[in-house]
């Protein structure tokens, strides 16, 4: 089997360190893809730290994961040798449920498989984008278009769908108030994109550190959430609120900040149940909504539109040997605004 560098947790909370694992042979629909970029996502730190609970170690993470074909299966039909392509969370889904025929896989009822953190339909463990090479089938691998280099195409594979998908199906654009909550890998994109889908764009970040980003990132307003007045400032302001936040949030306080029929949508993905008063669902006729990644046909339309509308994230390249300091700077919400590895240094 062929052998490829990668990055491995041995247990919860154990540092990234160097290894090496198998890809499996080419089955005929396979693509084999030379990962040249690969995201870090908060959601790598919870799974690895085992947050969520039934972490498969070891674990190798990554799910945002940008490279080049280098040899394709006999029935491959999507791609060839040197295209430029992505993967994002998931790799495999029966392809035969409802769900899946609406292009919807993350929902498949089988159900989907992860790209880390899983076990395929085989039976073996999956291994996730901080390593040199990974073997996907065509169905979950999408083409980065050309206008994208590679290293900032790669974040939109996770937080590009993950904020693309509920703009679009909470109908983010002109006339709308939309409020982002957080402003940290899925936050910056979901800022930059609701703002090219002609929203009216605020940012609610914990402090003013980030501000002339926000605005730089196309919102016409940004509160600090620290500072009380900030809630009473904008009661009933918002058609839509995206929370992208990693910890629990007063929910009922973002709550009061729709407007009436509004929706809160969380992304978000804390380890601990939230709580909430349902008069605040109650009062204003608002709704609370959540939503997980995007399925393949809106990934590939969501790369597309960033290509279109020049939407890149914000990136700090890192090296491998970077990895751990970056998760704790990303749980110190000290990241600006994605970290990526150059997955070249793996095993260098
Ligand atoms: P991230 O880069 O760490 O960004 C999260 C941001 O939330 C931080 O930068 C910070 O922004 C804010 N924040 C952090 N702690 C906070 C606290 N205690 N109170 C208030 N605000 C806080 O993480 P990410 O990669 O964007 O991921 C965000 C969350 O989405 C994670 O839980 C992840 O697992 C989840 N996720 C879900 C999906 C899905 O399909 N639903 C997909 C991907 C990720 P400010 O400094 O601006 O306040
Ligand atoms: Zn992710």
């Amino acid at each position: 089997m062929p052998q490829t560098p990668a990055l491995h947790a041995q247990g919860a909370g154990a540092p990234l360190e160097p290894t090496s694992i198998d890809r499996r042979e080419l089955r005929p629909d396979d693509v084999q893809i030379e990962i040249r970029y690969c995201g870090i996502c908060h959601s790598d730190i919870h799974q690895v730290k085992d947050e969520w609970g039934g972490s498969i170690f070891p674990m190798v993470p990554g799910h945002e994961i940008a490279g080049v074909v280098t040899a394709v299966g006999p029935e491959v039909t999507k791609f060839k040798v040197g295209d430029r392509v992505g993967v994002g969370c998931m790799v495999d889904s029966c392809g035969e449920c409802e769900q899946c025929l609406a292009g919807e896989e993350q929902f498949c009822t089988k159900p989907s498989v992860q790209t880390y953190n899983d076990r395929g339909y085989d039976g073996e463990p999956t291994y996730g984008g901080y390593s040199g090479q990974v073997v996907v089938t065509e169905r979950f691998v999408v083409r980065i278009p050309d206008s994208l280099e590679l290293d900032v195409a790669a974040p939109l594979l996770c937080a590009g769908i993950t904020t693309y998908n509920p703009l679009k199906i909470w109908g983010a654009g002109p006339g709308k108030k939309v409020a982002v909550v957080g402003m940290g890998g899925l936050g910056h994109v979901a800022v930059k994109i609701a703002a090219a889908m002609g929203a009216d764009v605020t940012v609610l970040s914990q402090t003013d550190s980030k501000r002339e980003d926000g605005l730089r990132f196309g919102a016409s307003a940004y509160y600090a959430t620290s500072d009380p007045e900030t809630f009473k400032t904008l009661k009933e302001s918002f058609d839509l609120i995206l929370n992208t936040v990693s910890a629990n949030l007063d929910l009922g306080s973002y709550l009061s900040l729709l407007k009436v029929d509004g929706t809160m949508v969380t992304v978000g993905a804390p380890a601990k149940p939230d709580m909430l008063h349902s008069f605040m669902l109650i009062g204003g006729r608002r709704r609370l909504a959540g939503s997980l990644i995007g399925g393949i046909p809106a990934t590939q339309e969501m790369l597309d539109f960033c290509a279109e509308h020049g939407i890149a994230p914000e990136i700090e390249l890192i090296d491998a040997t970077e990895v751990n300091d970056a998760y704790d700077r990303v749980e110190r919400s000290d990241v600006r605004y994605r970290f990526v590895i150059d997955t070249a240094t793996i095993g260098a």
